[in-house]
């Protein structure tokens, strides 16, 4: 039977109703959590079609449980400084969702880190997780430890005691630690070694970005970024554009955007800026690479030491100035809502043609708005950065056979699965009538998986 124009709008509105109840529960639940709301609305409004498509997915509180999390662990983290001093930060883990397979997702040192960061990283882990087509589940976690300006020995007494806290709650097939901002192989090496002197027992798979003497998966570093250069390839490629050529802004200097911006300039680009929290560089030439790795990885120093070395570059102070310089391709890689209205409508007026967010929701949902009806093609985070995680899987995969790939085997298993989460997201969004709208697509390719395991493991 044809449905009628009206009954199609008001199974809309039944739906859009439905989703605007359970937001405000969320609101209410979560009182102040701005960045968890601001996630949790961007799935939540794309979901209103499924719903209205697909009632059953309605029913069994599927939305209300996938907005809670099954765990929330917080932990006081006491430690030593090189002073003698006592330090006292506060640690988390959120173990969001078990329904495709253990907790997997990052680990956060950084002193803005709190419940909301936390919840609106471990939600959108979820649904990225589930977009790799790997067994793994969301969680996130971290603690507001400032790496910065810390000695060695410092880190080590910091991540040991929190690692002494967080092993009871982890395991190879319970929730898998990995990095993310301040978190790096340093900090994994560390926390592995405290977690072996407790379990006494070798469980090479509990977490992941491991160092490659001890089961660490060749091509982890470069995933992410390389990720997100090949989704958003891709991505180009249906519009009959590509890399070569283009002048790329690359916002970040950590492990996303280092590759990012390697994996680009393979590719033919010009990549001209990239920052750190405070401030960006200009090089009109092209970013040397081999000196940002060298400052940010082996001397762990400022971005501003760049311009010491290459006179022809620019530093300025502060950060969202580097969305005013133009470009082909804007990749923001270093952390949440660093584009807003404003950073979009520069972008936009200097006629950027694609934005791929490397980065856990660099974009506003203003600014997101402000790309999408400019025509601008854009690349979700929970899309576009998934290749971190998807390797990280792959990791374990190599953990549990005891036998490890060849860097060119993991890197062409990353392509195929960036180039499958670009097509199922695109289909998703054809199939619900959003064309070309990849930040629907994703959402919608991610939440079917999660939702048909929920149904099919009962109320839990
Ligand atoms: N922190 C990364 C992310 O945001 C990687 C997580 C992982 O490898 O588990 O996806």
């Amino acid at each position: 039977m044809a449905i009628t124009k009206e009954a199609a709008q008001n199974t809309m509105q039944t739906a859009q109703h439905y989703v605007n109840q359970v937001y405000e529960t969320i609101k209410k639940r979560n009182p102040g959590e701005s960045e968890f709301h601001q996630a949790t609305k961007e799935i939540l409004d794309s979901l209103v079609p499924v719903f209205a498509k697909y009632p059953k997915y309605m029913e069994g509180g599927i939305l209300e449980r996938v907005v809670e999390p099954e765990r929330f662990i917080m932990f006081r983290v006491p430690w030593v400084d090189d002073q003698g001093k006592v330090q006292v930060n506060r640690g988390f883990r959120v173990q969001f969702n078990s329904a495709l397979g253990p907790y997997k997702g990052g680990l956060r040192f950084h002193p803005s880190v709190n419940a909301s960061i936390i919840k609106f990283l471990g939600f959108e882990q979820i649904f990225k997780n589930s977009l790799t087509g790997q067994p793994i589940g969301g969680g996130k976690g971290g603690s507001d430890f400032d790496p910065k300006g810390k000695s060695d020995a410092e880190v080590m007494r910091f991540t040991q005691s929190f690692m002494t806290e967080l092993a009871r709650h982890i395991g190879p097939d319970t929730d898998v630690p990995a990095g993310d901002i301040g978190v790096g192989a340093r900090e994994i090496g560390y926390m592995f070694g405290q977690y072996k002197r407790i379990q006494n027992a070798y469980h090479a798979g509990v977490l992941t970005g491991k160092g490659l003497h001890y089961g660490g998966s060749l091509a982890r570093t470069e995933a992410t970024g390389y990720g997100t250069v090949y989704f958003v390839a891709e991505m180009l490629k249906d519009s009959g554009l590509s890399f070569e050529n283009s002048t790329v802004v690359v916002s970040g200097s950590g492990n996303v955007s280092i590759y990012a911006i390697e994996k680009a300039t393979q590719l033919g680009a010009k990549v001209v800026a990239c920052s750190d929290s405070s401030g960006y560089i200009y090089d009109p030439n092209g970013i040397k690479l081999d000196t940002v790795k060298r400052i940010k990885e082996v001397e762990r120093k400022r971005i501003s030491e760049y311009v010491k070395e290459h006179p022809e570059a620019e530093y300025t102070e502060g950060c969202s100035g580097i969305w005013t310089i133009p470009c082909d391709i804007a990749l923001p890689c270093a952390t949440q809502n660093e584009i807003n209205e404003a950073d979009a409508a520069a972008l936009i007026s200097n006629n950027v043609k694609a934005i791929g967010e490397g980065a856990n929701m660099p974009c506003t949902l203003e600014a997101i708005d402000a790309f999408l009806q400019a025509g601008i093609l854009f690349a979700p985070a929970k899309a576009a950065n998934a290749g971190g995680v998807a390797v990280s899987a792959l990791e374990m995969a190599q953990n549990s056979m005891r036998v490890p790939w060849t860097f060119e085997e993991v890197d062409a298993k990353l392509h195929t699965i960036m180039k499958t989460i670009y097509q199922n997201s695109i289909q998703a969004a054809e199939e619900f009538g959003y064309q070309g709208n990849l930040v629907v697509g994703a959402n919608i390719a991610g939440f079917l998986k999660v939702a048909d395991a929920m149904m099919d493991q009962g109320i839990v």
